[in-house]
């Protein structure tokens, strides 16, 4: 049976489930806990192994509604890969609350196909506790013409690891670890798994996560679980019960290592591909993992602050720059956007540069490429590239008209076409516009700019729904910020609190999978936030017949007042007012 292609961006959930504190430690147990790691067994200042969530939501309940709704061929099923972010500590008893949705299905033609889930979970306390995103490898429901996973390159240090933890799982120890809820008969019927093909029962893939997880805490944060914020990996083999374990640990930097469990004596890889950050909560959980964004005149500014925020929060990112002057002269330059690309990888992000003009329509085609050539798709495109050519109307060259339209208005265009396509195909796309208070309120020597700038959120309000039915999110932003766009506009005594880091927050909320707007646009600067609208007010039926010019302007002021004023959401709803003004009763 096809995949459910539909099923991307359903809810699925909520599901509840209770727990106690038997629940914690039988899970602890499961993944090789005892004595020596006591705080985790004994009800006595219980902690809970934050590994523990994953088997709180692995229920079958939740996992085979995703393959319910998403119709995966379960003959062919195995657990990806796992991520886990942490937001708050897990309670040792409570209700847990999680929902979710599908977010992605990629093809991988003859080898099968991805289907990745993303859950949030909350606690019986308010608090939410973790965020997980599971990636189901189906090996048959492969060739559906979906969209190619988007490619990631991951390497290990070229060195001895800074850890190794031995772990000895028992011959047992499926037939424990499964009273947390994953019973799937491959792990404990000798029969069944003959008949899957495997020797004998093999141990849960989730099992030896949790020995990796208590690893991975005994090295780097001893007896603090609750500081464990990210851990993520790969599943690459299966590992049969009794057979001795080591998990290999390298510190990369400070709060962050990577990992792979292996087998001590054939050193297979049984999971590989590990990241584990730690360090005190911070309730990050809006993260741009598996996301590819394209930032253009990402090179200084705000664009550059929204790419190395991006990037930090994982995304993978094309910065664009064409390195020209702030009037957009200049046979451009490489650094800028090579800085920027440094500084990301420098940090351990991905990140590649680009360095075309968006004004050309090749340029938009070749920026939007070199994100398919690099990573293989594109999720998020946030027009931001930006000139100035000020002058007053009378003193206006039509050069001057024409080169600023270019870069602004020509430009969003010219990326956000070929971005639109993939974006739809895919169903999931967000789409961010610069426009400027300049445009949306005037200012004095700034047509040129003003113009294309309130131009952008003409094509921001009909995109908006061509591509609602895709996923796809419009948003514009109007930023306030110190740049060598606004040095000599905005005072300097301001230069602190316009920095353009305080813009990037609300760019990344539209430029999330958790947006929960389309169509909107926000003036953002210094900490200040506010949505401007265009808004309609109430106005008034005047004449019976066509009025003539002296009954309009009898009429101004009620048709001026903007007194009940409110935004339309597209033409028809205004269409829709103006007609229901011709029923006898509301004419004035
Ligand atoms: P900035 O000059 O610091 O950065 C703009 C970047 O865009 C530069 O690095 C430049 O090289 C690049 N660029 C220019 N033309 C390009 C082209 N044709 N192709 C590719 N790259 C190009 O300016 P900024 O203040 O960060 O502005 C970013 C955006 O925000 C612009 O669209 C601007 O109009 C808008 N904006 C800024 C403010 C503000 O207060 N800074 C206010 C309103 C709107």
């Amino acid at each position: 049976m096809a995949l459910n292609l539909e099923s991307i961006g359903k809810k699925i959930g909520p599901y509840t489930r209770e727990y106690t504190w038997n629940d914690v430690v039988l899970y602890a147990m499961g993944v090789g806990a005892g004595f020596s790691d006591l705080e985790y067994c004994y009800e006595k200042d219980l902690k809970v192994i934050p590994s523990f969530s994953i088997a709180s939501i692995a229920d079958f309940e939740f996992l085979s509604s995703i393959a319910v709704t998403a119709r995966i061929n379960l003959a062919g099923v195995l657990h990806g890969e796992q991520e886990l972010y942490f937001h708050n500590p897990i309670p040792k008893e409570g209700t847990l609350t999680t929902e979710g949705k599908i977010t992605h299905m990629y093809d991988k033609g003859d080898k099968g196909a991805l289907i990745i889930a993303k859950f949030h979970t909350f606690h019986s306390n308010g608090q939410k506790l973790y965020t997980s995103i599971v990636t189901i490898f189906s090996r048959l429901n492969g060739g559906f013409g979906g969209p190619e996973a988007p490619k990631s390159k991951f390497i290990f240090p070229d060195r001895e690891p800074d850890f190794i933890v031995e772990g000895h799982p028992s011959e047992n120890q499926p037939l424990l670890y499964r009273l947390s809820g994953d019973v799937f008969q491959l792990h404990v019927d000798p029969d069944f798994a003959k008949a899957s093909g495997f020797e004998k029962p093999i141990m849960h893939g989730l099992c030896t996560h949790g020995y990796a997880c208590r690893a991975l805490i005994s090295s780097l944060i001893p007896g603090a679980p609750e500081k464990v914020r990210r851990m993520t990996c790969r599943f690459s083999k299966t590992l049969y019960p009794g057979e001795p374990i080591e998990t290999l640990i390298w510190k990369t930097e400070e709060g962050k290592a990577v990992w792979k469990t292996i087998h001590r004596e054939t050193r297979e890889e049984i999971i590989t591909n590990g990241v584990f950050e730690y360090g005190d909560p911070a309730s990050e959980y809006i993260r741009f993992d598996n996301r590819v964004a394209v930032v253009t005149g990402a090179g200084a500014g705000l664009g550059r602050a929204y790419a190395l925020e991006l990037a930090r929060r994982g995304a993978k990112v094309v910065v664009n720059d064409y390195g020209c002057k702030r009037d957009g002269t200049g046979s451009g330059s490489n650094s800028p956007a090579e800085d920027v690309v440094n500084k990301i990888k420098a940090a351990g992000g991905e990140a590649v540069a680009n360095f075309d003009n968006v004004a050309t329509t090749e340029g938009g085609q070749r920026i939007v490429q070199t994100a398919l050539d690099t990573f293989g798709t594109i999720d998020i495109l946030i027009n931001n590239a930006g000139i100035l050519r000020d002058k007053s109307f009378s003193k206006m060259s039509t050069d001057n008209w024409q080169a600023v339209l270019d870069v602004h208005l020509n430009g969003a265009y010219n990326v956000s076409k070929p971005a639109f396509q993939i974006m739809k195909d895919k169903g999931y796309g967000r789409i961010i516009l610069t426009t400027s208070a300049a445009g949306l309120y005037g200012n004095f020597g700034q047509t040129n700019y003003s113009a294309a700038k309130l131009a952008l959120t003409g094509l921001m309000n009909s995109l908006k729904l061509e591509g609602a039915k895709y996923n796809i999110k419009v948003n514009t932003i109007a930023p306030l910020a110190a740049s060598r766009l606004t040095k000599d506009i905005l005072p300097e005594d301001l230069f602190e609190k316009l920095q353009p880091e305080f813009v990037s927050p609300m760019t990344l909320i539209l430029s999330s999978e958790e947006c929960p707007v389309t169509g909107n646009i926000y003036n953002v600067g210094a900490g200040c936030f506010n949505r401007a609208a265009v808004v309609t007010g109430p106005g008034a039926v005047i004449g019976n017949g066509i009025p003539a010019p002296e009954e309009v302007l009898a009429g101004m002021e009620k048709i001026s007042s903007m007194e009940g004023a409110k935004p339309y959401d597209q033409l028809n709803d205004l269409i829709g007012d103006v007609m229901a003004q011709f029923t006898p009763d509301k004419k004035s």
